[in-house]
């Protein structure tokens, strides 16, 4: 395994393809679309614009991949978060749109996986496992509406005794399987997608900090040594930036979730655990997620600090949770941990939108984010040819804006969490 060269350590940069390393921004340019983050956010946005002709410019403070998108479970799952909450506001039209893009980010990236090579270790399947009774009834209820509607055949609900067959632990009641979500090597895919849009004549610059915009008619987007002056901006900097504050502050706290790589099982062991390969997610609202890797390990994720802490024992936090769940692992060893920040608006709708008349911005995905910055690449990348059909739905979303979050924020979402995860422990 490879030493991280500007990534944090973690499995994914030790396991990651050759990619360059890019120059930061010197000197002043000019662009069609300045795009702020080298995520899957700004990455997906700038690959879309390329396929239609449209030169973009990254400008990412680290490096392509280095924030959330280089860091999580890899699990590709359908929908968004916040679904309820934007049908309870927007009613049919958000169904709508719900219904028309559930798996729209699982289909553009496995079709760039084809259209460019990328390597990236997807899978097909994963599974939402139940805890409880309850948990486990509203699996069937929703395995009985994809009945209703015919959309059944990529589905399979699983009773306990036959869910060992696919998850060997004897904690969870059964499980509902998607055959159409997916799980893969996050960081791979970012860098392969970035390798993809610089083929396309995306400029791409890394250790390039954007420290302020300037609104104009042309806005400008400066970094420590460079400029770029753009028709459009595109802020997709996620938890990670402060750009835009008057307009954004407030509307999405940060949080720190958590992930671990157990060392190599070898092939028998690692498949006893998953035997078909599925990735995991249990029902809770504060989830547990595990899957397992190309190279036999598996990789579980399930703590998130909500008061935005940073925990120093990783491994110990969560290796004793793996081995709950299956406790033919006990005594093995974490080899890589790490974490990163996600970003959550308090209805956990994400945030689309504009800052001003052409700067965009998008994030907040809460914690499930690889499929839909896919989609809201390609939202972004209509908008930048005035087809705002999909900013406007999601402008459209009431958000609640909490006033000197930078004080009281991360707090009031550890309380409300807090809440949440006690209806987690007494199964209600
Ligand atoms: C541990 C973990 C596990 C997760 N598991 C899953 C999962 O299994 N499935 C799922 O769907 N989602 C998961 N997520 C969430 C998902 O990773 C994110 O929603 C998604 O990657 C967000 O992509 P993004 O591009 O918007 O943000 P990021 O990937 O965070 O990228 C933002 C980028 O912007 C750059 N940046 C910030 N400020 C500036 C600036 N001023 N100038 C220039 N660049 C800047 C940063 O350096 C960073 O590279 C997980 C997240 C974490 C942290």
């Amino acid at each position: 395994m490879q030493k991280p060269d500007g990534h944090i350590a973690s499995y994914y940069a030790a396991s990651a393809n050759p990619a360059p390393r890019r120059a930061p921004l010197e000197g002043d340019m000019e662009a069609d679309v300045c795009i702020i983050g080298g995520g899957f956010s700004g990455v997906a946005t700038a690959l879309s614009l390329a396929e239609r002709g449209v030169k973009a410019v990254i400008l990412e403070a680290n490096r392509i991949g280095w924030g959330a998108s280089g860091r999580n479970g890899g699990q590709v799952l359908p929908g968004w978060s916040g679904e309820g909450e934007m049908v309870k506001q927007l009613g049919s039209r958000a169904q709508a749109f719900l219904e028309r893009t559930r798996y729209r980010g699982n289909e553009i990236i496995e079709d760039r996986m084809r259209k460019y090579a990328i390597r990236c270790d997807y899978a097909h399947g994963a599974a939402t496992v139940a805890l409880n009774d309850k948990q486990m009834a509203a699996l069937e209820a929703e395995f009985e509406s994809y009945g209703k509607s015919g959309k059944d055949s990529d589905f399979e609900l699983i009773d306990r005794a036959h869910l060992k067959n696919h998850v060997a632990s004897d904690i969870y009641c059964g499980g509902l399987v998607d055959r159409r979500a997916a799980h893969c090597h996050p960081l791979n895919l970012c860098l392969g997608e970035a390798a993809a849009a610089e083929s396309l004549g995306v400029r791409i610059f890394e250790d390039a900090k954007v420290v302020s915009i300037t609104r104009g008619a042309r806005p400008s987007v400066s970094t420590a040594r460079g400029k770029v002056t753009a028709r459009i901006v595109i802020l997709a900097g996620n938890a990670y930036h402060k750009l835009e504050q008057e307009s954004l502050g407030g509307y999405m706290l940060p949080a720190q979730t958590f992930t671990i790589a157990t060392e190599n099982l070898g092939a028998d062991r690692a498949r006893s655990i998953l035997p078909d390969n599925l990735g995991v997610c249990d029902a809770n609202w504060a989830l547990d997620y595990f899957r397992r890797s190309a190279d036999d390990r598996i990789l579980f994720g399930g703590l998130c600090t909500y008061s935005n802490r940073v925990i120093t024992d990783i491994e110990g936090a969560l290796m004793p949770r793996l081995v709950k769940i299956f406790p033919q692992l006990d005594g093995v060893r974490a080899e890589f941990a790490w974490g990163g920040a996600i970003g959550i608006p308090l209805n956990r709708v994400p945030l689309i939108g504009r800052s001003d008349e052409n700067i965009f911005y998008v994030q907040g995905y809460s914690g499930h984010g690889v499929n839909c910055s896919h989609i809201a690449g390609e939202i972004l990348a209509d908008a930048s040819e005035a087809r705002l059909d999909g900013v406007d739905l999601f402008e459209a979303v009431r958000h609640f804006r909490i006033p000197a979050a930078e004080l009281i924020g991360n707090p009031m979402l550890a309380l409300g969490m807090t809440w949440f995860r006690m209806r987690d422990a007494f199964g209600v």
